[in-house]
């Protein structure tokens, strides 16, 4: 066993450090500090893209995406597009615990939660409803990416030397169509945990970390015997090499995380602008990031003319 090291996405990943870290120091198990440092997110109105207060799909409902794994028995437990639910990640964990499954989604998923306890709570903030309404009263596409603050994921990660977990819990991109699902609940996209090795999480646009596959990517290659950092940097450096065409600004970034099970850390991001809090031994700090391997606003043009 070592010291566990706990390892968050974007700022509010403070705020999750800071709640891993007292439940840790109260004497709770990895999991369940990791659980409550994602909730912590979860339920501030101000992230607004994660749980209560997350932005919602195009119709203007509020669907979210959250999974929860052990690294030591490869359990698994998540939900996608589901509704109603502020702490989405406390769904996905008991999907592993209680059902031999390891993904529900959509009203599988709502009714799940339902039998489960969980309230159909309201999901709008005065600030959600009304991003939706100008989004709505601009008359953009569905299918435009739009800006950067339109996405974003918590994702609590962690070792104590024996387990590694990875948690993750986003409202997806805002005004998504209605039932797309992005990476964070798709086991070894958004969130990959193996004891044998470390654990990885994602952030950033989710359909091309499916396509990458990313962090069950970063894994295999820190398994391999890369550094964090350095198995970051090659499965981002492959999406700059496939996918380069359409990695344009910052609302295309693409961000990782990852932890050994040793306890050491790694993270990376195509873009700049990204921070990975790090929770270990009571002290709370950034990862000191490798440079950003690309530049926000590339001229870009998409053969397709999608957009
Ligand atoms: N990965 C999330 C999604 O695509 C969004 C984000 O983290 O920016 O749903």
């Amino acid at each position: 066993m070592i010291e566990p090291v706990i390892v968050s996405t974007w700022a509010w990943g403070h705020t999750a450090c800071r709640r891993a870290g007292e439940a840790l120091r109260g004497g709770r198990s990895l999991a369940d500090a990791i659980e409550a440092g994602t909730v912590a997110v979860e339920l501030d109105p101000t992230a607004t893209t994660v749980g209560y207060g997350g932005l919602p799909n195009a119709e203007g409902v509020v669907e979210t995406d959250a999974m929860f794994m052990w690294g030591s028995t490869l359990e698994v437990g998540a939900v996608a597009a589901l509704r109603g639910v502020r702490t989405p990640i406390r769904v996905a964990r008991r999907v592993a615990e209680r059902t031999h499954h390891v993904l529900l989604a959509g009203e599988g998923a709502r009714r799940f939660a339902d039998a489960e306890g969980f309230p159909d709570e309201g999901m709008h903030t005065a600030n959600s409803r009304a991003r939706h309404a100008r989004w709505v009263a601009e008359g953009r596409s569905r299918f435009v990416r739009r800006d950067h603050e339109d996405h974003d994921t918590v994702c609590v990660i962690g070792t104590d030397g024996a387990e590694c977990i990875a948690a993750v819990s986003t409202s997806g991109l805002g005004f998504k169509l209605p039932g797309r699902v992005g990476d964070s609940p798709l086991i070894g996209a958004g969130g990959y945990a193996d004891a044998e090795v470390g654990a990885a999480a994602a952030t950033g646009v989710g359909e091309e970390v499916i396509r990458a596959v990313a962090s069950f990517a970063v894994v295999e290659r820190m398994r391999a015997g890369m550094h964090p950092d350095a198995a970051i940097g090659s499965v981002l450096g492959e999406m700059v090499r496939r996918r380069g065409h359409v990695l344009r600004a910052r609302h295309d970034q693409v961000a990782l995380i990852a932890v050994r099970r040793d306890g050491v850390v790694g993270a990376g991001a195509l873009f700049e602008g990204f921070v990975a809090p790090v929770y270990r031994a009571g002290e709370q700090f950034e990862h000191a990031l490798p440079p950003p391997l690309l530049e926000s606003d590339r001229a870009w043009m998409d053969p397709a003319g999608r957009d």
